[in-house]
């Protein structure tokens, strides 16, 4: 084939190539198709919203995805439309719905999503400054005024990262150069937290490299919170053998029942000793937009480094976790590298880069997800919100408890636990009836409760967070509980 020929069917080839790609960019009349179907969906859930289970046990599990293999050819828009619908949507938690009352429940809220769509047509590159400047000025906004809600000063940094463990792994990590710690310290160092910790910073710290490490379960009171003198205790005694406390980490609302540590004492106790210390207010950290949440979470100010995940308590749909550290150094020094591929972006740096602070280099534009919803409604229903959470959590404790429930201590946020206890009944058929509760809760599905082991005790929990539950769904709760109560201690 001569030079001129080689070329022709290059083109030609290049040609082929273009026609058949043109699909992954659809024009006006087929995005407008597209759309509309994808809205369309949107609005069928939305307007069920209120009357579709919060957990639909009867509907498959998925299994018809695997029925539509990816293949070389597309599928028609309604029947993707429907598998998605069906087999996705359909089964299982419906953590859209007011009526999630288990574990955390997640947000969702529709500003978020319209976010996320936004971030995504434009796919604005988020990671560094220099390629990205008003999504890291965005990200960078929204830090420093979760900040100043936390009390952390100037020197802050922070990192929208995707959720609750990324963040407190870059916590930890960052903690852990803070300190200094090298493989050979790591049998010495002491970390110290409680039997309440989310099960994600045992995670992070074996991630991190730091599995070898002393852990120091702090003792807690009858309202599950760490004991400040217990904690006091426990690091006199490790320095006198010789060991080395690190790390202390303290909730702002544990996952179990929502309990929060006493913050300024456990702070003040981890400063003197010279410890890092962490809170994990994951849960708990956004009720700081209310009154009580800003007394209970007092001293969160005194911390080295916080996590709060917006995609709980700031309603947003899942994959948001914000990490924050009070002195940009150390985590900088942590997370910071450079490749000679990067070199071109050296030179701007009016913002620190979100790359510069946490595992990922490339990310989702998360930003977005947040700013328009607090751009669009500002503060004001989300204080709202997230007081009446805390309100529902005392109702419902209230009135289960009216209800001849046996309840646990005065929530210290929006989660309440409590059990079925019939006269007689021992701790084993206790046991037993309050899991037949939760299960006949589950099979009737307009309402969805976890449950939990409290010091061998099958206990339940009532966890208020989602932005669409409100006193009619708790009054439903309580409707299902009484059912779901004489129904358990009769079989
Ligand atoms: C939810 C939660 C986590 C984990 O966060 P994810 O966002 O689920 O990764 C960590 N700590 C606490 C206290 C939590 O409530």
């Amino acid at each position: 084939m001569t030079t001129e020929e080689s070329k022709a069917a290059l083109v030609a080839r290049l040609g082929q190539l273009e026609r058949a790609a043109r699909p992954l960019n659809p024009g006006t009349g087929r995005r407008r198709t597209l759309r509309n179907a994808v809205s369309a969906s949107a609005e069928r859930f939305l307007r069920r919203i209120e009357t579709l289970k919060a957990f639909e046990d009867d509907a498959g599990s998925g299994q018809g995805l695997l029925a539509e293999p990816i293949g070389e050819r597309g599928l028609e828009l309604e029947r993707v439309i429907d598998l998605f619908e069906r087999e996705v949507v359909t089964p299982g938690l419906n953590p859209a719905s007011g009526g999630h009352l288990a574990y955390v429940p997640g947000g969702g809220i529709y500003h978020a999503a319209l976010g996320d769509y936004l971030a995504a047509i434009s796919n604005k590159y988020a990671g560094i400054f220099f390629t990205g400047p008003g999504p890291v000025r965005m990200e960078n906004q929204l830090l420093r005024w979760v900040a100043d809600l936390v009390g952390y000063p100037a020197s802050a940094a922070g990192n929208i990262a995707s959720g609750g463990s990324i963040a407190n792994l870059t916590a930890i990590a960052t903690a852990r150069d803070a300190h200094g710690l090298k493989g050979g310290d790591l049998a010495t160092a002491v970390v110290y937290l409680t039997s309440q910790a989310h099960h994600c910073i045992e995670k992070a710290l074996r991630i991190a490299g730091l599995g070898e490490v002393q852990v120091r379960q702090v003792p807690i009171d009858e309202h599950f919170r760490m004991r400040p003198d217990a904690l006091t205790s426990l690091i006199e005694a490790d320095r006198a053998a010789g060991l080395r406390p690190w790390l202390v980490i303290a909730s702002a609302g544990t996952t179990d029942t929502g309990a929060v540590d006493p913050l300024d004492r456990i702070g003040a106790v981890a400063h003197a000793a010279g410890c890092w210390f962490h809170v994990d207010a994951a849960y708990g950290g956004f009720f700081l937009l209310t009154e009580h949440g800003r007394s209970m979470l007092r001293g969160i100010e005194t911390s080295d480094s916080v996590v709060l995940d917006p995609h709980k308590t700031l309603f947003l749909p899942y994959g948001c976790g914000v990490v924050l550290v009070r002195d940009a150094a150390p985590m900088l020094a942590t997370h910071h590298y450079f490749g000679n591929y990067m070199q071109d972006a050296a030179a701007a740096r009016d913002e620190v880069s979100p790359a510069d602070v946490s595992p990922e280099l490339t990310k989702h534009f998360r930003a977005v997800r947040m700013w328009l919803p607090l751009k669009l409604l500002g503060l004001a229903p989300f204080r709202a919100g997230l007081e009446e959470k805390l309100l529902l959590a005392r109702y419902f404790r209230r009135e289960v408890a009216e209800l001849g429930f046996e309840v646990g201590p005065e929530p210290d946020l929006s989660i309440v636990t409590y059990r079925w206890v019939p006269p007689g009944a021992d701790l084993e058929r206790c046991n037993r009836i309050n899991q037949r509760i939760v299960e006949a809760v589950r099979r009737d599905g307009r309402v969805f409760l976890s449950s939990t082991m409290i010091d061998g005790r099958f206990t339940l929990r009532m966890v208020a967070l989602s932005f669409r539950t409100h006193r009619k769904t708790i009054d439903l709760a309580l409707r299902v509980l009484r059912a779901a109560a004489a129904e358990a201690t009769a079989a």
